[in-house]
């Protein structure tokens, strides 16, 4: 997984994990630039979100 500001690689683990519906949100923090954004996964797919106080 790639941070989606920077590109910066995520190889290491998140923050937090937790259940939202059907969703499985991650939050991960970039080492590089800092932002602070959320993964969502559903059957397999994933799309991010970036928390709006980071922008
Ligand atoms: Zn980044």
């Amino acid at each position: 997984m790639k941070c989606p500001v920077c590109g910066n690689e995520i190889d290491y683990p998140s923050i937090k994990d937790w259940q939202f519906n059907d969703y499985v949100v991650k939050r991960y923090s970039c080492n590089k630039c800092g932002t602070t954004f959320n993964s969502y996964s559903y059957n397999g797919d994933e799309k991010f979100t970036i928390p709006k106080r980071m922008l």
